[in-house]
């Protein structure tokens, strides 16, 4: 499997091939990406062909598309069965793909569709950067009107915690930014809040954007929606982040998923406004998609404007998120459920 070797061992493979046929084939899996190694150009034919069951660490079980073109998502499956999602989204200006960090998740966030179907495994650092090359690839072969070419924003908001899978999510950023030469300011980690990574990651060499999933401002509410507050209290988290916006002088963002009669009053938004003001964070509110195995609902409309409205007076800044994907549930976890079998029509 290509992508599951390291770039720099390439040649490992390649035993009885010119040295320069490692890099020629480097620059095909990082810099250009195609679906199939027969467009592998500089490459023999015999090579392509042997190469061709190894490409893909993955099967394509689920490709659509939404947002008149504007939305891709697909359902990527692993030999051993993990599912792995990664949805791509172009906008004037970027093209932004969400990856997957794990096959399931363990952290079990309540109206999260991922942790409600438990954890599978961790993703191989090959499995995340292939979500990259493959979506890379698809653009070479079918670009997105109004949308650069490339994949030029990359955010850790797919499947699965990325900070409980460290360092296979690192080695997966050092190849986005080392080998394929990406921006590492494009590449945006999301935590629901594990503290020590968010310090060692503050740690790294690249100046990565951090956005911090809260949902609650105060430590009772947020420990009924995610568990692991009780490991990591909202204080430890907020200090983690400042120290993270201190070490890499990037902007820290917060997410709030917004869920009706939960988290959507008055209260919350004072209390929101509040971290956000400490720790000068833009604030992404997402409305909630609904999920089969709990009975939470998006806020209305004019409750998320209320909502949004109470902050910003209370000095926060803050955007909603717009809903790509609805029809197509692209979603944390959706169209995976979807597959296995629950009743249609929740998206
Ligand atoms: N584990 C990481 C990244 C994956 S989830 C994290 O928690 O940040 C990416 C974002 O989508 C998180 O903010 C998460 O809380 C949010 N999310 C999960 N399920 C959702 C749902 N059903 N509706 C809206 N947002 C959801």
């Amino acid at each position: 499997m290509l992508y599951l070797t390291a770039p720099e061992a390439l040649g490992d493979l390649l035993a009885g091939e010119p040295r320069y046929r490692a890099d020629q084939l480097r620059e095909w899996l990082y810099r250009r990406p195609v679906l199939a190694t027969a467009d592998m150009t500089n490459l023999p034919g015999r090579l392509r062909d042997v190469l061709a069951p190894a490409l893909w660490p993955f099967g394509v079980e689920v490709e659509q598309s939404a947002d008149r073109g504007s939305t891709r998502k697909w359902l990527f499956r692993a030999p051993d069965g993990a599912s792995i999602e990664a949805v791509l989204m172009g906008y004037r200006g970027r093209t932004t793909l969400c990856i997957s960090s794990q096959a399931g998740c363990a952290m079990a966030c309540t109206f999260c569709a991922t942790g409600q179907f438990g954890f599978e495994r961790h993703l191989e650092a090959g499995e995340i950067f292939a979500q990259v090359a493959y979506a890379n690839a698809s653009l070479r072969d079918s670009p997105m009107a109004g949308s650069p070419e490339r994949v030029t924003n990359i955010v850790f908001m797919g499947m699965g915690e990325p900070l409980a899978n460290y360092r296979r999510v690192r080695e997966a950023i050092r190849r986005m930014v080392e080998v394929a030469g990406m921006s590492a300011r494009a590449v945006t980690v999301s935590t629901v809040g594990i503290v020590p990574g968010i310090r060692r990651l503050a740690a790294e060499p690249w100046p990565v954007g951090l956005a911090v999933s809260l949902h609650a401002a105060d430590d009772d509410l947020r420990s009924r929606l995610v568990p692991l507050n009780d490991r990591y209290p909202l204080a430890d988290v907020i200090a983690a982040a400042a120290d993270f916006r201190a070490a890499k002088g990037r902007r820290v963002s917060i997410e709030w998923t917004l869920i009706d009669g939960v988290n959507d009053g008055p209260d919350q938004a004072r209390k929101l406004a509040a971290v956000a003001r400490e720790l000068r964070a833009h604030v992404n509110v997402i409305p909630l998609n609904p999920t089969p195995l709990s009975s939470d609902r998006p806020s209305a409309e004019a409750a998320v404007r209320r909502f949004v409205a109470a902050a910003r007076l209370e000095g926060a800044n803050v955007t909603v998120r717009d809903t790509r994907g609805r029809e197509i549930d692209a979603a944390c976890g959706q169209l995976r459920l979807r597959q296995a079998g629950e009743p249609a029509g929740v998206a």
